[in-house]
């Protein structure tokens, strides 16, 4: 049986992905990259941004039309759309025969073997966190590991508490078996998911704990999380960053407003100055400290002050990227009740004005590697090709380089020499052998969802949400964080 898996939205649904491909996994089942060569089409869906939502329906749309030629083929729909809109979508999309929530994939093997493709649909509120279940092999050297699933904040314009259900966190003896066999293979850098690391909780143990031990894994060279909410944003967190040399200088932080009245009308739970508070201690503890953030603009009620003090903390903070976004309302959010009174073309001023600020920020902190040296993990192959390599800083700055006899799974020193866009471009001048104890060509393709799917993320840069504002382009929409 040949199996085609499609996947929208952030890093949480790419791993739920691999996490599928391992429940199906048997003897019998093929992955194909082609739909119409596919008996089973599966679209994982994200539901965070109204145009997300729009073109996974509209993707399915044309899929299930691939059953007029092939009536045998059977097409799902999973994910956050599935659980947000659950039957309805039967009517929605006629043809399709399944409709899973996240928390329910344990049941696919049962629904693709199943005769007659009964038309079911399922819904979470289990607690289902897949902790026995170990995604599928990663063959670079990046990975990713889920932590918790589900959020209990409700902000008020965000649906991930409906779909993805309330928090739970995994056990850590789960996480570190699921780490050692990645570290044991190709992988020397973990970026740990969860919609709010920070507020991970095993017993005594809290997310420092799962760093601290991830970080201690034979192999593991990098150790990086997202996302955190700076309400939960702990001072044993911010040591555990300082201390442990493999957890990179780079947070996550998502601010989304400036403005104190918005923050309290998306129920934020902090005021600005407490996430002032907050990126101080972070810098004043964590050398060289890369922050990145979200901000929402065009939020119910937000006047020209509000956006404003929003501009002035991007000034306050230098946050080295921002993910910006203009607010569409959410069906079942509290702010779906509030007036969505920001005309379009004020979003959309006000979301250039924050690209645009942003963008010479961001230049000015790159331009100031300009002549230093920074190590760099090999991902891949430069997308320009011309036996360039790229990588990422600790920072998560990406870097391109000629190779010369390097390869991807290698820890180098690249002294940077220009920047090209926010791409750093330097000469290698160092290859770390004492930790390249991976190797793959650099002529031949990393596949790991893990290093190809962050490169094309990362390219995909401000200077692509400046031409897609329009459509809420969301670089690292990791769930609404
Ligand atoms: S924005 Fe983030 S923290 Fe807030 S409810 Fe959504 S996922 Fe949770």
């Amino acid at each position: 049986m040949l199996i085609h898996l499609h996947t929208y939205g952030c890093q949480m649904n790419q791993y739920d992905s691999e996490l599928i491909k391992s429940l199906l996994r048997s003897s019998d089942t093929k992955w194909t990259s082609d739909p119409e060569q596919a008996d089973v089409i599966l679209v994982n869906t994200c539901c965070v941004r109204d145009h997300a939502e729009q073109r996974a329906l509209g993707r399915l749309r044309q899929l299930v039309h691939l059953k007029k030629s092939r009536p045998w083929v059977q097409v799902g729909i999973l994910g956050c759309i599935a659980q947000e809109r659950k039957g309805e979508l039967f009517d929605e999309i006629p043809g399709l025969d399944w409709v899973v929530g996240p928390d329910e994939y344990r049941k696919l093997p049962q629904l693709i073997d199943g005769s007659g493709s009964p038309q079911s649909v399922f819904h979470g509120g289990s607690g289902e966190s897949y902790d026995d279940v170990i995604p599928t092999s990663v063959t670079g050297p990046r990975a990713f590991i889920a932590v918790m699933r589900g959020c209990d904040n409700f902000c008020s314009y965000c649906v991930v508490p409906y779909v993805r259900g309330r928090e739970r966190s995994r056990p850590l003896a789960s996480i570190i078996n699921e780490a050692k066999g990645l570290s044991s293979g190709s992988v020397r850098e973990i970026t740990l998911l969860g919609q709010n690391v920070n507020s991970y909780r095993d017993g005594n143990h809290d997310f420092s704990d799962v760093l601290r031990e991830v970080a201690a894994l034979p192999g593991i060279e990098r150790v990086r999380f997202i996302t955190s909410h700076p309400k939960d944003l702990s001072e044993r967190l911010i040591h555990a960053m300082s201390e442990v040399p493999q957890v990179c200088p780079s947070l996550h932080l998502p601010a989304q407003s400036g403005s104190d009245r918005i923050l309290h009308l998306m129920n934020r739970q902090y005021t600005r100055s407490q996430y002032l508070e907050k990126t101080a201690m972070v810098r004043k503890h964590i050398l060289d400290v890369a922050i990145s953030t979200d901000i929402l603009v065009g939020f119910p009620g937000e006047t020209d002050r509000d956006f404003q003090d929003t501009m002035n903390l991007l000034e306050e903070v230098k946050f080295h990227s921002v993910f910006s976004f203009r607010y569409s309302v959410r069906a079942g959010t509290a702010a779906a009740h509030l007036l969505d009174d920001v005309p379009e073309s004020v979003k959309i001023a006000r979301l250039e004005a924050v690209i645009a600020r942003q963008r010479s920020i961001s230049i000015g902190l790159h331009d100031a590697r300009v002549g230093k040296s920074v190590t760099v993990l090999i991902e891949a192959a430069a997308r320009k090709g011309d036996g360039n390599l790229m990588g990422r800083s600790p920072q998560d700055e990406v870097v391109v380089f000629p190779g010369n006899g390097a390869h991807i799974g290698d820890l180098c020193e690249v002294k940077i020499q220009e920047v090209r866009g926010f791409t750093l471009v330097g000469e290698l001048t160092r290859i770390d052998k004492s930790r390249s104890s991976y190797r793959l060509s650099s002529e031949s393709s990393c596949t790991a969802v893990s290093s190809q799917y962050m490169y094309r993320r990362n390219h995909v840069d401000i200077s692509l949400d400046l031409r897609r504002h329009y459509h809420h382009c969301r670089i690292r929409n990791f769930a609404a964080e």
